[in-house]
């Protein structure tokens, strides 16, 4: 499997350091809102890229953090009138549900900023230690760019460069560091925002040593995937490395990747230009499902233009997949024949085919593009080869191809069975029954049961009414 590494910025062959574990870091969105469209890129795209190694055996360590001390997030508190943690909390469980919405799957943790102070203020203190930090006299601690001779090799850019465009560098509140290319690790606090006490100032962490000290405890000095959109290529992933190899002496991720842009209608996304979508507007439109499926269409280091024909397209093709395997459950309930005739066997073979193109596709840097193509061409073999003449195991074995494949790319193409009408009548019956044996947790789980199907009980006077939800 190859993966393209910004930091060598060429396809390299992946080996994890130990085998058969990879370990994976990507930076999560800082919570002040509801996620836009922009940041579900990055949440679909390495949640696929994880799928795809999970499929091939490979164990996951999967670490995404959710930025929950920020100037944004101060603002808003202040806005309403609550503590900084109401909206944190409140954004982390919204996100939550985009996630769900998305078929993302959770982490294997989610730290969050603010629980990860300790281990912020011990990497602070080595650094100092080392000599690649220093505090400020308002109590800021810096750290020392020029003290890691390594600084600029993931963005490719030169420590001497970076001092010509100075001015940029220079942020204000930040006058006193000694050189403009130094940036915070620990700053003071202002009037009305939250503090931890440290042993330079009462204060809060820089957003770059956040990341660094959560992918160190969570998943140790040396990893194998640190990822995020390619705006965080510089400074947040630069800074990152220096900061974590400065303080622990090791190499910090072997491989960098970096998701292109999201644009809408080709521009940038703004919300003062009017053209921003959160990931809660687009599902009052349309599946969630679809808004994935659009994502996976394209190579994830390509710029992807988000339109309404595109999407629309998108649910074409989604709809493409949906449908076949509709067909093949109902072909499946017609069948005559269990087993499968000669030709079919043959047929089967033929289709592994297209599970060969797809592997082909994502162990080239997880190219979802060519490996949505390869779902294409299994479904048009599909339609063609499965008849109302086909055997059950034929039509099975078709259908658990394509189910397989969509669901490496966390794509839901089944629809749940609805449940019947005479099987919510028997769960009824069975409920009452357990009642008169007095066996009541027997007729709860019966009714959270049916509640999970989407149907509702009511006990009435002439007996148990239910209605779908
Ligand atoms: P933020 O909350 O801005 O730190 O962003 C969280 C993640 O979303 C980061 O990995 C960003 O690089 C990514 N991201 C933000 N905007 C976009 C966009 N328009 N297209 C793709 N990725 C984005
Ligand atoms: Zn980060």
């Amino acid at each position: 499997m190859k993966i393209y590494n910004t930091l060598s910025k060429r396809k390299e062959e992946f080996e994890p350091i130990v085998p058969g574990k990879v370990s994976m870091y990507v930076c999560g969105p800082t919570v002040y809102n509801l996620i836009h469209i922009g940041n579900a890129r990055p949440m679909i795209m390495f949640d696929t890229a994880r799928r795809y190694m999970e499929h091939k055996g490979l164990e996951v360590n999967y670490v995404s953090n959710f930025t929950d001390v920020d100037d944004k997030i101060i603002k808003k508190a202040n806005e309403e009138g609550v503590d900084p943690s109401v909206i944190s909390e409140r954004y982390i469980e919204e996100c939550k549900k985009d996630m769900k919405a998305l078929n993302v799957k959770p982490a294997t943790t989610h730290p969050k900023a603010t629980n990860e102070i300790g281990g912020m203020l011990e990497m602070i203190q080595t650094l100092i230690d080392k000599g690649h930090a220093y505090v400020a006299a308002d109590g800021t601690v810096y750290f020392k760019t020029r003290s890691f001779k390594e600084y600029g090799k993931l963005s490719h850019k030169n420590l001497d460069d970076l001092r010509g465009g100075n001015r940029s560098l220079l942020v204000s509140g930040e006058d006193q560091k000694e050189d403009p290319l130094d940036f915070v690790l620990w700053k003071p606090k202002k009037e009305g925002e939250p503090y931890w006490e440290s042993p330079w100032c009462q204060g809060r962490p820089g957003w770059h040593i956040e990341c660094s000290v959560m992918s160190k405890k969570y998943l140790g000095d040396e990893i194998d995937i640190h990822a995020g959109g390619e705006d965080l290529i510089f400074p947040h992933h630069e800074n990152e490395i220096a900061q974590s190899e400065a303080a622990n002496g090791k190499i910090f991720a072997k491989y960098w990747m970096h998701n292109g842009f999201l644009n809408i209608d080709n521009k940038k996304m703004s919300k003062s230009a009017g053209n921003f979508f959160t990931v809660r507007d687009i599902s009052e439109k349309y599946d969630l499902q679809i808004l994935r499926f659009f994502m996976l269409s394209a190579h994830y280091r390509s710029p992807l233009n988000f339109s309404a024909d595109l999407m629309e397209a998108a649910k074409n093709g989604y709809e493409r997949i949906v449908t076949s395997v509709s067909n093949l459950n109902f072909l499946l309930e017609k069948a005559q024949n269990d087993a499968m005739s000669a030709e079919e066997e043959k047929l089967v073979e033929e289709a592994k085919g297209f599970i060969t193109k797809f592997d082909e596709a994502m162990d080239d840097d997880f190219n979802t593009a060519d490996a949505i193509s390869a779902i294409f061409e299994l479904v048009k073999f599909a339609n063609t080869n499965a008849t109302e003449a086909s055997s059950k195991a034929f039509v099975k074995a078709l259908k658990e191809e394509i189910v397989m494949l969509s669901d490496i790319c966390g794509l839901i193409v089944e629809k749940e069975a609805e449940i019947l009408d005479t099987e919510i009548e028997q769960l009824i019956q069975e409920r009452q029954d357990a009642r008169k044996a007095k066996n009541f947790a027997r007729a709860d789980e019966i009714r959270d049961l049916l509640l999970e199907k989407g149907i509702i009980l009511e006990d009435t006077r002439e007996g148990v009414k239910w209605k779908r939800a």
